[in-house]
């Protein structure tokens, strides 16, 4: 039987208030994190699959491939 894959506290992700503010000083390493997350091997376009993207100053990335709005 296959063992599932369950993300671990205090290893995936903060556990704690005090490992929370560890982890993220900034807003900005937040955002890099749930990037991760998001996308583990780089930026992809739901829209279009472009690899490339800018990243807003609100914190959202734009789509690069030209395919999208
Ligand atoms: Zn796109």
């Amino acid at each position: 039987m296959a063992e599932s894959i369950r993300p671990v506290a205090g290893v995936d992700y903060p556990s704690r208030l005090a490992e929370l503010r560890s982890w993220f000083p900034a807003d900005a390493d937040c955002v890099d994190y749930l990037d991760w997350l998001r996308w583990p091997d780089g930026f992809a376009c739901p829209g279009c699959g472009a690899g490339r993207g800018w990243l807003g100053g609100d914190g959202r990335r734009r789509c690069q491939g030209g395919g999208c709005p």
